[in-house]
């Protein structure tokens, strides 16, 4: 008996007076409150709730499709999401801003409070964890069937305060109020073992076989977060696994008097998915590592299966159903977790569940950076995974047959490919684990996909010339071009039409047109300037600093790293100071170098990188002869939310990183689409970004990646360049003096030396380019007619950065997935009664 409910409910529920009576109902009813006693708490978790009922519907509907309808479904593995705050981008996909706006308004409430109240989930480190969220978002909003698998951490990246100059971390307690967005599924629940042995045996049929009994089993509890599309009819679920006791409390225990010890199996196993690891592009090694990598691996994986075999469908069909895309090799165990689910499980023969596997998997790699190159003991991995190191020595075996068969006596080759590192301690290569039970291996910009072919993959790619594939990252013009810049996006939806939300590749070309037009190009400043004086606001407020917004904002935000070059910046930075001091009347562009990003803890030299910056910061502060045209600023904590105000105020883009290093950058992309000119190097998509605007709207210095490549051939050494170049000097001196660091001159001593010694990131090497592109800079800024006609060239050949085209291509090129056709509208609130 169906629930006399109209069937379009979900578009009568949309009006100001409804959102407003609803929001009412969630405040007395869900959160015990009235206007008079609510808190901003109470307000944001009613206001949330309110808006999580519009997306139900349609979640509930794309859940019932992905359950029972026939298409293959992208499952997207991956440890870390960077979603960001959800209400603003919630009520955008849901086009309810305004109703939301009005009918809190019309309680006496103020919507931007509200968001301002959101806590953002920091389930990620960076550019890998904010890609995953941002093709989530390409995902839905272009209709393709797909599920986002990964991690429930309960304290999420640190957050990031200053004290004296120096990094503080702080644990991250998003959940500490509960997430209204979540929906909790205590009742969907899987098994997950670890440790203890196996055993041969031969099966009924007379088939040798292996049981695996663990020594403890965790159980991994679905958290599931609705991942609306832009005005699309799919919300899709991202599912994180949450570990719990598998008995909350051991009862025998507790009776012999041992009253902590009965629940300290409740906390070892919740300890799986307590933390983030706060490691960026570096290798931690760490046996909880592993286990969270496993733990949330093998629920994804016993979840499809699940649904798989709702459907009716056969183990072996599994790659049918699903595409499954492994985001770096954090999930890379899944290969090994497939063939033991479908071979010890399923009793499916070895060669039918690898072929199924090898169909099922894709793999992304991330990263050329050796030490970021995952790896794990082989006498670790198996003691925590007995029966998946059995079976990857299974694979290999037969892989590497494959290989002498194909190249007969090359046995360097063979140790060279093997999934097993032997050349000292032996190690699990999961790089090589991932490629081998995958179908197709894919880059994230073209000079990276060209680097992994005749580098770090070298020998793979001349095994399997057509393996693999690039598919440049992209950035979702959703959140960070409607959401984070609304003055532009008014701007765009008055000039190209309101289409470029959704089509952003194929429209962002025409604004090029505009850049001979003066009166748009004032606009265009005008827009530029309101958004300098947003981010010159949040300065004052998080760091007590007056920021010029006249001045030019030259930004560097990204994770702080060494092959980033952050301390790049910083030479320049304080060569222009001693500029000033040594010409006071010099003709020298006011300008404000805005920094922000997190180290990892254990990371030293990138805090100390940290200190430096706040130590120029405070320095330059106190010079009053020069702090009106040179200034620094130190934004701590920063994160998505951070990122929105951040982007949309920058005049110039810092993307610096030592040409080979940085794989693609996203936030390169995310600078250009609002407007940002870049500095950088032939690095990560830098390359596609200078292709798509040319030599005359793009600042370019440095090496390239074949001169490194040949400089460090030669052994280069950094020295040559100190003593060529006497402005290096006097900028390194000045900081070994301790000018910055009240007198400490011992302080910066490590960056220094590392510098002098060994500049693994040739930094030295670059500073005389770098330098003299600045400028250039200060000349084309000069014209500020000429800049902002780049500006907008710079936005018109934005279009192929949007998510949506690497999402295309990965549904073409690698998981054969096409958009839905019109769904049935086949489950609602009418379909409650049982
Ligand atoms: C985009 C983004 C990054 C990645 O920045 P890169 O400059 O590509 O390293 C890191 N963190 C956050 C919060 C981001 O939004």
């Amino acid at each position: 008996m169906a629930i006399t409910i109209p069937r379009n409910m979900a578009e009568e529920k949309t009006s100001a007076e409804v959102l407003g009576h609803d929001f009412c109902h969630h405040l007395y009813y869900s959160q015990g409150k009235i206007g008079r006693t609510a808190s901003l708490y109470d307000i944001h978790m009613a206001a949330s709730r309110t808006v999580r009922d519009r997306i139900l519907h349609r979640w509930m509907n794309t859940v019932h499709h992905l359950v029972s309808d026939d298409f293959r479904v992208v499952a997207y593995l991956s440890a870390e999401f960077l979603i960001g705050p959800q209400m603003s981008n919630n009520l955008l996909c849901l086009g309810l801003t305004e109703a939301a706006r009005q009918g809190l308004s019309n309680n006496g409430f103020d919507l931007d409070a509200v968001i301002s109240q959101e806590i953002e989930p920091g389930l990620g480190n960076g550019g890998l964890g904010r890609l995953a969220a941002c093709y989530l978002d390409s995902l839905a909003s272009l209709d393709i069937p797909a599920i986002g698998y990964g991690i429930h951490y309960e304290f999420g990246l640190f957050s990031q305060a200053i004290a004296d100059g120096w990094q503080v971390e702080q644990a991250d307690r998003w959940l500490r109020m509960g997430s209204p967005w979540e929906l909790l599924r205590p009742d969907m629940a899987y098994e997950v073992g670890f440790g203890g042995h196996t055993t041969a045996y031969t099966d009924g049929q007379g088939r040798y076989s292996v049981r695996w009994e663990p020594a403890q089993v965790i159980r991994g509890m679905a958290c599931d977060l609705p991942i609306p599309g832009y005005q699309s009819q799919l919300t899709i679920p991202l599912r994180l696994w949450r570990a719990e006791a598998v008995e909350a409390f051991d009862l025998a225990t507790y009776n012999t008097g041992d009253y902590m010890g009965a629940v300290l199996g409740k906390i070892k196993s919740e300890n799986v998915t307590k933390v983030l690891y706060p490691v960026d592009e570096m290798e931690a090694g760490k046996r909880l590592r592993l286990m969270q990598q496993f733990f949330f691996v093998s629920c994804s994986l016993q979840d499809m299966l699940r649904i798989h075999l709702l459907k009716g469908k056969t183990p072996e069909a599994f790659n049918e159903t699903y595409a499954v895309q492994l985001n770096d090799t954090h999930p890379a165990v899944a290969v090994a977790e497939l063939m033991r689910l479908l071979v010890d499980t399923h009793g499916l023969a070895w060669e039918q569940a690898w072929e199924t596997t090898r169909k099922a998997f894709a793999f992304t790699n991330h990263t050329l950076l050796p030490e970021a190159m995952e790896r794990w003991p082989v006498g670790m991995f198996g003691k925590l995974l007995p029966r998946h190191l059995e079976i990857i020595y299974e694979i290999n075996r037969r892989f590497l047959d494959e290989v002498r068969a194909m190249r007969t006596g090359d046995e360097d080759l063979v140790s060279r490919l093997s999934l097993i590192d032997e050349s000292g301690e032996r190690y699990v290569r999961m790089a090589h684990l991932a490629c081998v039970g995958s179908h197709a291996i894919n880059g994230v910009a073209s000079l990276h996909t060209e680097l992994l072919k005749s580098t770090v993959l070298k020998d793979f790619h001349a095994l399997w010339p057509d393996k693999i594939l690039n598919v440049t990252n992209g950035v979702t013009p959703r959140r960070w071009v409607a959401l984070s810049n609304p003055r532009l996006a008014a701007l765009l939806d008055e000039s190209l039409g309101t289409e470029w939300i959704r089509e952003w590749e194929a429209t962002s070309s025409r604004l090029a047109a505009y850049a001979g037009d003066a009166g748009f190009r004032a606009r265009w400043r005008e827009i530029k300037q309101a958004n300098k004086f947003s981010l010159a606001k949040v300065a004052k407020e998080r760091t007590g600093m007056d920021i010029d917004p006249a001045s030019l904002f030259d930004i560097q935000v990204k994770r702080i790293h060494e092959y980033k070059r952050q301390h790049l910046n910083v030479l320049h930075i304080v060569s222009r100071y001693l500029k000033l001091k040594n010409e006071p009347h010099a003709d020298v562009p006011p300008r404000t170098f805005i920094f922000a990003g997190k180290a990892a803890p254990s990371y030293f030299m990138a805090k100390l990188i940290i200190r430096l910056i706040t130590g120029v910061s405070v320095a330059l502060e106190k010079d009053k002869a020069t702090r009106d045209r040179l200034k620094v600023a130190f934004l701590p904590n920063f994160n998505v939310g951070l990122g929105q105000i951040i982007y949309p105020a920058a005049n110039l883009s810092e993307q610096i990183s030592l040409a080979g290093k940085e794989a693609s950058g996203t936030g390169n992309m995310k600078f250009m689409m609002n407007g940002a000119l870049t500095i950088g190097t032939l690095d990560g998509a830098n390359v596609e970004i200078l292709d798509a605007v040319g030599e005359q709207d793009f600042f370019l210095f440095g090496l390239d990646a074949h001169e490194v490549a040949k400089a460090k051939a030669a052994g280069y050494s950094p020295r040559g360049c100190f003593d060529n170049d006497p402005i290096l000097r006097e900028a390194l001196g000045l900081i070994s003096s301790g000018f910055f660091s009240d007198g400490d001159g011992s302080l910066f001593q490590p960056l220094v030396d590392s510098l002098l010694h060994r500049d693994e990131y040739m930094l030295l090497a670059d500073f005389g380019s770098y330098c003299a592109c600045q400028e250039r800079v200060d000349a084309a800024w000069r014209d500020q007619d000429a800049w902002s006609a780049s500006s907008i060239r710079n936005v018109a050949g934005s279009g192929r950065f949007s998510s949506d085209r690497a999402i295309r291509e990965y549904c073409r090129n690698i998981w054969d997935v096409e958009p839905m056709a019109s769904l049935g509208d086949e489950v609602s609130f009418r379909d409650c009664a049982a």
